[in-house]
């Protein structure tokens, strides 16, 4: 099997997996958006994908996306951000990408504001919470308290060149995903009642996909499962 071959596989593998949940959650999976995570991935792996079928694409270093999404211009993807964001990157990133899933502090917004305007560009934001109740056992993986939330996100919806889109997580590493997707549901719903247009749940992985749709995740964040194994520390 070449590599066209093996992510068309893979693929169709993972369209089914969300088919099956999406029936069992009385969803319909046409209302999903899958994103493929490739970061660690070359850019001929995104060209590939293009081809079948892939618009959106998911990175999380500046450096690596910024160079992948140069070499796929023309394309007509739309790429996702979805690491740690530092305020010095902004600038750059508001060049290529459509959504920052990472938004998780006012000196962000604020700097992701002035980027897009710089870029003449409007970015989705989307407001990422940490669902760890030892938010300080995992330092490094981003998010805020649900009870922050709303600040945060009226924040955002009052910036110029930012609109508000909705909310990401990552659930706790090694453990039972359910109880963290529900919470996620709970302020997505309360954000919902405060910015009606922010419906986006940007939540489920690899491992944890089905959980996700479950607890309604209108957007996947899929890496592993389609690409392959990443090098250690990818
Ligand atoms: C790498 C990454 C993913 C994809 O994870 P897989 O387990 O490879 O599917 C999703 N979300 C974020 C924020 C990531 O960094």
């Amino acid at each position: 099997m070449n590599r066209r071959e093996q992510l068309a596989d893979r693929l169709a593998t993972l369209q089914a997996r969300i088919e099956r949940a999406c029936a069992q959650a009385r969803r319909d999976a046409a209302e999903i958006t899958l994103i493929v995570v490739t970061k660690t991935f070359p850019a001929s792996d995104v060209r590939l994908l293009a081809e079948l079928g892939v618009r959106d694409i998911g990175e999380n270093r500046d450096q690596e996306a910024s160079a992948k999404a140069a070499e796929c211009a023309g394309l007509d993807l739309s790429w996702h951000f979805v690491g740690q964001l530092q305020t010095n990157k902004a600038n750059s990133v508001a060049r290529y990408a459509s959504v920052v899933h990472s938004v998780d502090r006012p000196r962000l917004v604020a700097a992701l504001s002035r980027a897009a305007a710089a870029a003449g560009r409007e970015l989705r934001c989307l407001v990422q919470l940490s669902l760890d109740e030892q938010q300080s056992d995992q330092p490094g993986r981003g998010g805020i308290p649900p009870a922050a939330v709303l600040a945060l996100a009226d924040q955002i919806a009052s910036a110029p060149h930012l609109q508000l889109t909705g909310v990401m997580a990552i659930a706790p590493f090694g453990a039972d995903p359910v109880p963290p997707f529900a919470r996620l549901a709970e302020v997505s719903q309360l954000l919902r009642q405060h910015h009606p247009a922010a419906g986006w749940i940007s939540a489920g992985m690899s491992e944890d996909l089905e959980a996700a749709l479950h607890a309604g995740a209108t957007h996947l964040r899929v890496g592993t499962a389609i690409l392959g194994d990443r090098p250690a520390a990818g």
